[in-house]
């Protein structure tokens, strides 16, 4: 996954300045700058996390929402972290087929399966606007849902999205964020394989690219304070899917976020 960005960056070339849906302009209403990469430490996780964590509050010294691409979805914590030192705690919108709150793998605390747990252990989530979406498969036992719960999240299944619609899910976010400061996370793999395969943990029964770009969408005049979209691994991916997948997801939070323009000047050019 650590060759993502630059394969999200080349999925993006053709995306296009207006986008129609969202009525919204996400290259043109506001400044968008690429800042590059984090240099991080492959051999000290937490060294890495830091380097994330300065990397991100050096962004937010000049920019009012950060989008970052991961990278596996240990960067999510770092990532709250800074965003937590600017707002406080914060809600967090979690599009996957995962939790990612569980507590120790090989009894490791930090990777790409914990960071929420870690996240809400350390006071950085509104425990009262914290939502998953997209969960599906197999877990290790019931009591992962039961720890999840009280570390602040509720759930969505994926096949409560595909029976009720995207826009049912979308009335439940929305009331839960309310007008918090909202973080929007978008691990890849709740996307359908068919849709994104380049992924570590394909989970079968995920999303179709139009359900998660048509909520993303909907959550414009949510308090948008961040995003990332992580896990998309280059080596597993065949003829740019989850590539171009990831790239119309950051296409949609850029727009989302996009403060309104009025383009009656560019028709005149
Ligand atoms: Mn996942
Ligand atoms: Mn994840």
């Amino acid at each position: 996954a650590r060759f993502g960005p630059s394969h999200i960056r080349a999925a993006s070339r053709l995306l296009r300045p207006y986008n129609p849906e969202a009525d919204a302009w996400p290259f043109l209403a506001q400044q968008v700058v690429d800042v590059g990469d984090v240099a991080c430490n492959p051999y000290d996780i937490e060294a890495s996390l830091a380097s994330i964590e300065a990397g991100v509050l050096d962004c937010l010294d000049i920019a009012s929402r950060i989008l970052v691409l991961g990278g596996d979805h240990t960067i999510a914590l770092p990532t709250l972290r800074a965003l937590h030192a600017k707002h406080g705690p914060i809600s967090v919108i979690h599009f996957d087929a995962h939790l990612d709150t569980w507590d120790t793998y090989f009894g490791q605390p930090y990777l790409h399966g914990t960071p929420f747990r870690r996240a809400s252990e350390e006071g950085l989530l509104d425990r009262e606007g914290c939502i998953h979406v997209g969960i599906r498969g197999g877990l290790y036992g019931a009591v992962d849902m039961a720890d999840d719960r009280a570390l602040g999240f509720m759930t969505v299944r994926t096949h409560e999205l595909h029976l009720d619609g995207p826009r049912s899910v979308v009335e439940r976010i929305r009331s839960r964020v309310a007008d918090r400061p909202v973080y929007v996370s978008v691990d890849i793999d709740v996307l359908d394989p068919a849709y994104a395969p380049g992924t570590g943990t394909p989970e079968s029964g995920g999303l179709a690219s139009w359900q998660l770009l048509l909520m993303l969408r909907e959550l414009a005049g949510l308090n948008l304070v961040g995003g990332d979209i992580v896990e998309v691994s280059p080596p597993y991916d065949h003829a740019e899917i989850t590539g171009i997948a990831a790239a119309h997801i950051g296409y949609e939070l850029l727009s989302a976020w996009a403060p309104p323009l009025d383009d009656s000047a560019l028709k005149t050019r």
